[in-house]
């Protein structure tokens, strides 16, 4: 196996007002990606949250909400002929074409009745159904067009993580192409297949199975704490079945039974806000992938956690190392 995990501490010295002026030494590890070679620091003290927050105001508030159940029908479009129904609906969910679309099929899934759902008061089957239905769509698309060989199912769940609408959803987006973090995924699979003649992902799932970054595992998904995370309480859930996956099968299930503790995890963590993406290839060196990261707080003053190091440089800086958030998501499954 050749999964390296490479890390370097490096040390800040100064005079530290903290201490009264005393010389002091402030560690930073910096972490790449085995994959990618993506570097990541761990930083104490770089990602803050407020001791308590009240969003009921801006929550609450469900008046003209586009996917509340009582204007879903009314408001939201319907899906072009190709996709054989107007809109796809599974328990809760409700799916149907995005208005503001990403790219030539680009949909939205409204996963809840409730216009709010905090954090840790979501259900597996939520999940479930809401990614269901975006596989259904998928495959739809794929059926439709052969060039859609690439997809992935994304969410933004309150302002911090650049949602504009409160009420839980995600978001799909079936393309000839991949996104810029998927085709570096893909390459890099592809290249350490290539070398090794094996799954760089299958071979994670090994080399961590008893490891402290390992969180837990939902049916054929195993949740894992990133060595280099990309951003705050990043956890990967990698499928042990490489390529598309069926609709109808088990990821769905697989993937809502671990969501939901780690959205417990951090809530506990004193956490309201999360980005989601599940990548999906037509490719047999890639299984479907799912990244979480939490985001800043939701709060009336929030700070966006995405400064010059996120946007521009496209480094990772987080403060809880992954084998301690680790740790804490375990205890939430
Ligand atoms: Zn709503």
């Amino acid at each position: 196996m050749a999964i390296e995990f490479t890390r370097e501490v490096q040390r800040a010295s100064f005079y530290s007002p903290l201490e009264d002026f005393e010389h002091v030494d402030a560690e930073v590890e910096v972490r790449e990606d085995p994959l990618t070679g993506r570097q990541s620091r761990i930083a104490p003290g770089s990602f803050l949250a407020p001791d308590s927050y009240d969003i009921e105001e801006v929550v609450g508030d469900s008046e003209g909400c586009f996917f509340c159940p009582d204007s879903v029908e009314e408001v939201t479009p319907t899906y072009d002929d190709f996709v054989g129904e107007d809109r796809g609906s599974e328990g809760e969910a409700t799916s149907f074409p995005n208005l503001n679309p990403y790219g030539a099929y680009s949909n939205v899934v409204a996963l809840t009745e409730d216009h709010f759902r905090p954090i840790d008061e979501f259900e597996p089957a939520i999940f479930e159904d809401g990614i269901r239905l975006a596989l259904r769509y998928v495959a739809a698309v794929r059926d439709h067009d052969e060039r859609a060989r690439f997809a992935s199912v994304n969410m933004n769940f309150l302002r911090p993580a650049g949602s504009s609408i409160v009420h839980p959803h995600l978001q799909t987006l079936v393309d000839d192409r991949a996104t810029n973090h998927q085709r570096t995924l893909l390459e890099a699979s592809r290249e350490y297949h290539d070398e090794h003649d094996s799954s760089y992902w299958a071979d994670l799932r090994g080399r961590e199975e008893d490891g402290e970054r390992h969180v837990a595992d939902t049916g054929d998904v195993r949740w894992l704490a990133p060595f280099a995370p990309k951003h705050h309480r990043h956890l990967v859930g990698v499928a042990g079945e490489h390529g598309f996956p069926d609709p109808e099968g088990d990821l769905p299930a697989d993937l809502g039974a671990g969501l939901v503790p780690v959205l417990q995890s951090y809530a506990a963590a004193g956490l309201n806000s999360f980005n989601v993406a599940l990548y999906l290839a037509d490719d047999p060196t890639m299984p479907p992938v799912l990244d979480i990261v939490a985001r800043s707080v939701f709060d009336e003053y929030y700070w966006s956690d995405s400064p010059f190091f996120t946007v521009l440089h496209d480094e990772g800086v987080v403060d809880v190392a992954p084998e301690t958030y680790a740790a804490e998501a375990r205890e939430q499954f």
